[in-house]
């Protein structure tokens, strides 16, 4: 299955995400999305010569009747169950500041989880932190393959796509953003920085914290690759020899577009550091 991408080549960065040209799928009106329908994936090109691609799940909460109801309050889906709170801005300004490829979802993760595998039990939570989701506990088998399908599929063909476009590009970074509170206990770390089967940037971040970081900062926090978190990671960087890294931001850290700004402005050099001190691993795929 590959999802068509189109791609902008020009030299600066267009905020303006580029619409997949979704394949006709098999659904029960047989009928095309409207534009009005969000798309499982967005990707936007970014300078040719960017030596980074910046991915992010977990970037929106919408939803879409074509999947059924979920069965939940509206007030939950602007919830952090249902995406990454402020997640997009800090990874369209590390994008920006790279004049990186971006990569991200359209779709709330309640309906698919993009970072996890068709197997694993949370790609389509039946339950999330403390919250039952009635749509995926009673979902049907037909129903499951149809988010696997028109979900899952094109969001992973979309960013495979892109670095198969892009040969040259050695560094992938995925940016995320975690709950202050969970399960009624509150997390003490500001800024995870997350490796799966690669650890190589994530020690060179580490090894190259600026001085003026005053995040609470931790590797593999506040959970880590044991948690099944690493999919996206060594899918898409190890397995093609890419150096990746996985950002988790607390949330309340990045509450408004001016704090989402300011993260990219401490992450970006930080990387830019990082990778330079993780030498040329990854650009011999
Ligand atoms: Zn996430």
């Amino acid at each position: 299955m590959t999802a068509h991408v189109e791609l902008k080549k020009n030299f600066h960065m267009d905020q303006s995400a580029t619409r997949l040209d979704i394949p006709q799928r098999h659904d029960a009106a047989g009928a095309r999305q409207s534009p009005d329908e969000p798309a499982p994936v967005y990707v936007t090109g970014g300078h040719p010569d960017s030596r980074v691609v910046v991915v992010c799940e977990h970037a929106a909460n919408r939803t879409s009747g074509r999947f059924g109801d979920l069965g939940i309050d509206a007030a939950l889906m602007t919830s952090h169950i249902a995406w990454d709170p402020g997640a997009l801005g800090v990874a369209k300004a590390l994008a920006d500041a790279f004049g990186a490829p971006l990569v991200h979802g359209g779709l709330s993760r309640l309906l698919y989880d993009c970072n996890r595998p068709p197997e694993a039990r949370d790609a389509i939570p039946a339950r999330s932190e403390v919250h039952d989701i009635p749509g995926n506990r009673d979902l049907s088998e037909a129903g499951r393959a149809r988010r696997i399908a028109e979900i899952y599929e094109p969001f992973h063909a979309g960013l495979n796509d892109m670095l198969q476009s892009r040969p040259a590009l050695p560094v992938l970074i995925t940016v995320h953003s975690f709950t202050p509170v969970y399960r009624g206990v509150t997390r003490a770390v500001e800024l995870g920085i997350l490796h799966g089967e690669d650890p190589t940037l994530a020690r060179a971040m580490l090894a190259t914290t600026p001085k003026d970081n005053r995040y609470e900062t931790r590797i593999n926090a506040p959970y880590g690759p044991a948690d099944g978190v690493a999919y996206t990671l060594d899918r898409h960087g190890s397995a093609n020899g890419l150096l990746n890294v996985m950002l988790e931001i607390r949330n309340d850290l990045i509450a408004t577009p001016e704090a989402e700004q300011a993260m990219a402005d401490l992450l970006a050099p930080w990387l830019e550091r990082a990778i330079a001190a993780a030498g040329e691993k990854g650009t011999g795929r």
